[in-house]
């Protein structure tokens, strides 16, 4: 046994890692460039974490030539070790008390800050602070900077992807052998977060969604007492999350004899999924990516009953760039990451969501998820 070669290996790792690190700064520091600004500040938790590798909580201060994470004792040891790029500053206080001194003594005017994750009184206080201690400060609303850079995915991050993606696949397919009638919504659903754990999840990503018949209905349904009755549909929405990562799957049940009417819808809902499966090419506008499913469930005289985008962008978040749905803006790219999810729901009868999570490679669309779909 060679026992040097496990510690070289990690050694490569973690330059790697370092290695991805600098690129996305770099990157990160091209689009501050180009708004016009000194610098940027950031605290979107998991925006950190892409750049700095911290997990905590805290600041990031990036210019071109600065990159400091800020942040109070309860985390200031864990940044050393997750973030040795990077120089520690520890803070104390809320952010008007330090912010306006550290940012003179920079010597920066044109800061940045994420206008989605900010609150009204931080922002009033921090304003306040600025007038007060007389810095000359301009503060400039900015989002989805760093989202946009999260949003092409680097060969390592799809290897934790679909990691996760493979594990729910596991854990739904061994959850199929306790779903049975008479047991409840909620008992399927602590089963089936035992088992993602058990098989290494990082806790769960979101709330495992189990709705059957009526409950199935509604979108974004919580596990409630009721029992699984036969025939009826019965959804369930989980992920699993490894390194971070995060995968996110949907299927739709039927125990025993499918009622006819929601066969049918079922087959309307995969037929949408698989013609916005073969048809997303990259270059194209999201809309029009929702816009290939949207078709055949309008087609089928279901337009109505499809009250959601088609899908999401997933990553280090559960719901990220880009945005797959009739309204959105961003556009589809080689390295891209998201889900395809078409559902058509009846308020008060029931719904039906399949969701697979999808890469963009060479244009077109490769499929992550392997859980099988037989109802
Ligand atoms: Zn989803």
């Amino acid at each position: 046994m060679d026992k040097g070669k496990p510690e070289m290996t990690n050694r490569i790792v973690e330059g790697e890692k370092r290695n991805s690190k600098i690129k996305r700064l770099r990157k990160l520091r091209t689009s501050i460039a180009e708004k016009g600004l000194d610098a940027l500040l950031l605290s979107q938790p998991e925006n950190l974490r892409y750049l700095s590798g911290f997990t905590g909580s805290g600041w990031l201060l990036i210019s071109g030539r600065n990159a400091i994470l800020a942040t109070d004792f309860l985390y200031v040891e864990q940044a050393k070790g997750e973030s040795p790029d990077f120089e520690i500053i520890r803070i104390k206080g809320e952010l008007h008390d330090w912010l306006p001194g550290l940012v003179s003594d920079l010597g920066w005017h044109k800061l940045g800050f994420e206008a989605n994750f900010i609150s009204y009184d931080g922002y009033h206080k921090l304003g306040e602070a600025v007038k007060t201690k007389q810095v000359n400060l301009e503060l400039i609303p900015t989002t989805g900077i760093v989202e946009q850079l999260r949003s092409i995915k680097e060969p390592e991050e799809l290897g934790f992807i679909t990691k996760a993606v493979e594990l729910a696949d596991a854990a739904f397919e061994q959850a199929k052998a306790i779903i049975r009638p008479g047991i409840t919504e909620k008992e399927i659903a602590w089963e089936i977060e035992k088992i993602l754990r058990q098989k290494g999840s990082e806790g769960i990503p979101f709330e495992i969604i189990v709705a059957s018949g009526p409950n199935s209905a509604l979108p974004h349904a919580r596990p409630t007492e009721k029992t699984i009755r036969s025939g009826e549909p019965v959804l369930i929405d989980m992920g699993a999350r490894i390194s971070g990562y995060c995968s996110d799957l949907s299927r739709t049940l039927f125990l025993g004899k499918a009622n006819k009417t929601f066969k049918e819808i079922y087959n309307i809902v995969l037929k949408a999924q698989t013609t916005a499966m073969e048809g997303i090419e990259s270059a194209m506008d999201a809309s029009q990516a929702d816009r290939l499913a949207r078709s055949v469930v309008e087609q089928a005289g279901y337009g109505d009953a499809f009250g959601h985008g088609l899908g999401h962008g997933v990553g280090l978040a559960v719901h990220e760039f880009p945005r797959l749905g009739l309204s959105s803006f961003d556009s589809l790219a080689d390295g891209m990451i998201f889900t395809i999810e078409p559902g058509i729901y009846f308020a008060g009868q029931g719904g039906v969501r399949i969701e697979d999570m999808v890469v963009l490679e060479n244009g077109k669309a490769r499929v992550l998820t392997k859980a099988s779909k037989d109802t």
